[in-house]
């Protein structure tokens, strides 16, 4: 078969590997750890920095085709590897989103609401802000994910204080919005520009990171998922973006909705897709990049997904290592288990999760709750 790039060897990339195999393609991981989880599955293993000149030239001798799994890889390399191999998401797509600032505007300049901000250079950028910025956010421009290089600021001084706590690092200051829930669209774009989106999927983030997402493949077409969904297009077509691409959006409590951030990649919220969709997201980054026709995005169970973190290895009582319960997980009919191979257990580190799927939304729940009773994890349908 032919060969496929991945740059970084994340959880993201290992499904894609999975994916990509299973349609007979061989994959080339570039990554610098001599263990990662997608270089452990990968057909081969470039072990190199992401910047690497030597590192991304056998990537790139390699692979008819390019692509990444994070969204902070450095927008040159995408751009060295166009030279010489087919490479989507484009480096001006990926170097607008993995700037707060610049992906902002972008988003404004499609129509699509977003919370309203200020770009932050200077501690005078802060005294400067308008009042109705506080209480807010500060989240650092580039590099931050699941809530890090982010404070929840109430007043412009713990903004100050925030701000030289992050080394002065460029940022963007935000109103805290009244949200009234969250919701996020993954799509994937071809390189004849037609668009396949998912169902949206509802999403509960605890501590910055997501925890749960949910999909009613019944009732998932509310006129806010319908409106979310045009917005994720209209977006995804003014980036001229190939590829899987997933927008977060805030619903407030008025009902409007606002974008919040883009992701040039498979998403998080979006592995419900492996068990209860026709095509999964990382099957249709995988045929997104290789230039085929994309799959059928429809879903078939509703779905709950259960984010793994690092934290179910500690007993919540004494705090002793342990091993989280998987058979009675894989007791619970409809539960799907996906371990991404990382050895070493950190609380707020993402570990795996854990997909239920079933003919109706009630029913998915009633096993969620098993499902989340045998790990330890929160649930409330
Ligand atoms: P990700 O892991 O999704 O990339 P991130 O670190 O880029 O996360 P954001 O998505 O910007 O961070 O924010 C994380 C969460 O914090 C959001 O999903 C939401 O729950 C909350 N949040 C962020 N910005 C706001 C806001 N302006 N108003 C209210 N809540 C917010
Ligand atoms: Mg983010
Ligand atoms: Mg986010």
């Amino acid at each position: 078969g032919d060969w496929l790039g991945m740059i970084g060897g994340g959880q993201l990339g290992r499904m894609f590997c999975h994916a990509a195999q299973s349609m007979g393609y061989k994959v080339a991981v570039l990554d610098p750890d001599e263990y990662s989880p997608a270089g452990a599955v990968a057909d081969m293993h470039i072990r190199a920095g992401y910047e690497d000149p030597d590192g991304l030239a056998r990537l790139a001798a390699r692979c008819k085709a390019v692509t990444t799994e994070f969204e902070n890889v450095p927008a040159r390399s995408l751009a060295i590897l166009a030279e010489a191999s087919s490479v989507s998401p484009s480096a001006a797509a990926v170097a607008i989103v993995q700037d707060r600032i610049s992906e902002k505007a972008f988003i404004v300049k499609t129509g699509v609401p977003v919370a309203p901000h200020v770009a932050i250079r200077h501690a005078d950028d802060i005294r400067a802000a308008p009042p109705e910025l506080f209480p807010g956010i500060l989240k650092v421009a580039r590099l931050g994910y699941d809530g890090k290089g982010q404070a929840r600021v109430k007043t412009r001084e713990e903004a100050l204080a925030a701000f030289a706590e992050f080394q002065s690092a460029e940022c963007v200051l935000e109103a805290m919005l009244p949200l009234d829930s969250e919701l996020s669209v993954v799509l994937a774009r071809g390189m004849d520009g037609r668009t396949v989106v998912f169902p949206s999927a509802r999403n509960e983030h605890r501590d910055g990171i997501l925890a749960i997402s949910t999909v009613d493949a019944v009732s998932a077409a509310t006129p806010q998922a319908v409106a979310a969904a045009d917005a994720a297009v209209a977006i995804a077509q003014a980036l001229e973006y190939v590829g899987v691409l997933c927008v977060e959006f805030f619903i407030l409590r008025d009902g409007s909705l606002v974008a919040n951030e883009i992701a040039p990649r498979p998403h998080n919220s979006g592995h419900y897709t492996m068990n209860a969709c026709v095509s999964s997201q990382f099957e249709q980054q995988a045929r997104a990049m290789a230039g085929m026709p994309l799959g059928n995005a429809g879903c078939h169970m509703s779905a709950i997904m259960l984010n793994i973190l690092g934290d179910l290895w500690f007993d919540a009582a004494t705090g002793a290592k342990r091993e989280p319960d998987w058979r009675r997980v894989l007791a619970v009919p409809g539960a799907k288990l996906h371990l991404y191979g990382k050895a070493d257990a950190r609380p707020g580190r993402k570990m795996g999760h854990v997909n239920i799927v079933a003919a109706t939304m009630a029913q998915a729940e009633a096993a969620a709750a098993e499902v989340a009773g045998a790990l330890g994890i929160a649930f409330r349908p």
